[in-house]
């Protein structure tokens, strides 16, 4: 028997990967199940997209890249955070990584120390809290309800520092709620951090571009905390990019070479090829995304209205990002054949048993009360979704 190390047997498994490669296996046994669980959308990589990458391939861009990106890309993501979002990182300033999951990693793997405190406003993205506790640091979770559209007040932020609070880190458009940080809150936010020159935070906005209510707004903007604010974004969403494996960082030049220096041992730079593609998605105007933001948003109504037939089901409306995070707790307690619904968890499990859906239980993300559902699918199959999820939970009593 192997011994594994005490980091590994601490670190739990990705629960939105879990539940997928659950469904892909009950799918394999024949099972009709329709998979809600993970956040990856539903459309293809736009053809100009991969034309460029065939192009790279042509060109012969097949060999160890620079460790923080080719040249040329890191001047088009400088740009794109001019045009985008107002803010000013040179080339120097931008890690390019193999994900934004390793941008997050090469970032609390650079900054956390042993029992260094890291803020984590609840409901957080899975891997926030594995990725922090494999850098010896400490969460301390913050949590926002429900009834505040799952955001943080400056004075929550506020009372969870203390002498030990290293770093503080967040997505907006969030997920799993979808909820947006408007410039004021964000402002907000900003007036405590800077009170705190130490603490560094990281502003994960990679849902950037999904957001259907206002222009999105990026923490980095305020001069007076600029150099505090490491902001991460990638590829997978906005350009449907999930597999070609490409997220970047904007941060201090101090932050941006200690994670060049964290990669450099780790996988170094990024795909070739990925990266000359995501110079195409990049570059383009975001306009061309219209569409699929359309699609989203009328998705988003789909899943709003079937929950709203549902007795019992409480959901904020979100902004953005492609997910809806419904308080469930109504059904918690009851139980079918005799069997109790103890947690989220348990509904999940039954929701994927009785119902063929899987979705992913709120405990992944720091509340029990909620259930994640992606609606990245075809109108159809969330049609057929949401009437088995409404048949099934009706059946609880
Ligand atoms: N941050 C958030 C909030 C996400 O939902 C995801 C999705 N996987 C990531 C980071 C990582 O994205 P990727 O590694 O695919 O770039
Ligand atoms: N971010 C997506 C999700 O939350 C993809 C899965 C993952 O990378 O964990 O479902």
């Amino acid at each position: 028997m192997i011994e594994l190390s005490d980091r590994l047997n601490a670190m739990e498994e990705s629960a939105t990967i879990a539940m997928s490669r659950k469904s892909r296996e009950l799918r394999a046994e024949g099972k009709d199940v329709i998979s809600l669980s993970l956040g990856e959308p539903d459309f293809n990589t736009p053809e100009f997209i991969k034309d460029a990458a065939v192009q790279a391939m042509k060109d012969n861009f097949t060999m160890y890249t620079p460790v923080p990106g080719y040249d040329d890309l890191r001047e088009v993501i400088s740009k794109k955070f001019k045009r985008d979002n107002g803010l000013n990182y040179d080339v120097n300033q931008i890690v390019v990584s193999t994900g934004a999951k390793q941008s997050l990693a090469n970032v609390v793997l650079s900054v956390i120390n042993n029992g260094d405190e890291v803020i984590i406003p609840a409901p957080y993205w899975v891997s926030y809290i594995e990725i922090v506790k494999v850098s010896e640091g400490i969460p301390v979770i913050v949590n926002a309800g429900i009834e505040n559209d799952f955001k943080i007040t400056p004075s929550q932020l506020e009372a969870a520092i203390t002498p030990k609070t290293k770093m503080m880190m967040f997505s907006t458009p969030c997920n799993p709620t979808g909820s947006v940080y408007s410039t004021e809150e964000l402002r907000g936010l900003a007036d405590v951090i800077k009170k705190h020159p130490k603490l560094i935070v990281i502003s994960d906005e990679i849902y950037e571009h999904i957001n259907f209510t206002s222009k999105h707004s990026s923490l980095a903007q305020f001069d007076d905390v600029y150099e505090q604010i490491v902001t991460v974004n990638g590829v997978s969403k906005a350009w449907s990019m999930t597999g070609w494996r490409l997220g970047y960082i904007g941060a201090s030049k101090q932050i941006a070479d200690a994670c060049t220096k964290v990669q450099g041992q780790f996988t170094s730079g990024t795909c070739s090829i990925t990266q000359k593609a995501a110079i195409a998605a990049i570059a383009a105007d975001p306009e061309v995304l219209k569409d699929m933001i359309a699609a989203f948003k009328s998705r988003r109504s789909l899943v709003l209205d079937a929950l709203a037939k549902i007795e019992g089901v409480k959901a904020n409306v979100p902004e953005g990002a492609f997910y809806v995070f419904p308080d469930v707790s109504y059904f918690i307690g009851k139980s079918i054949n005799g069997k109790i619904m103890i947690s989220g968890s348990d509904l999940c499990m039954y929701l994927l048993e009785h119902a063929q859906v899987a979705l992913v239980t709120g405990e992944a993300f720091g509340d029990s009360n909620c259930i994640r559902i992606s609606y990245a699918a075809s109108k159809e199959t969330l049609n057929e979704a949401m009437s088995r999820i409404k048949i099934a939970l009706e059946k609880l009593k």
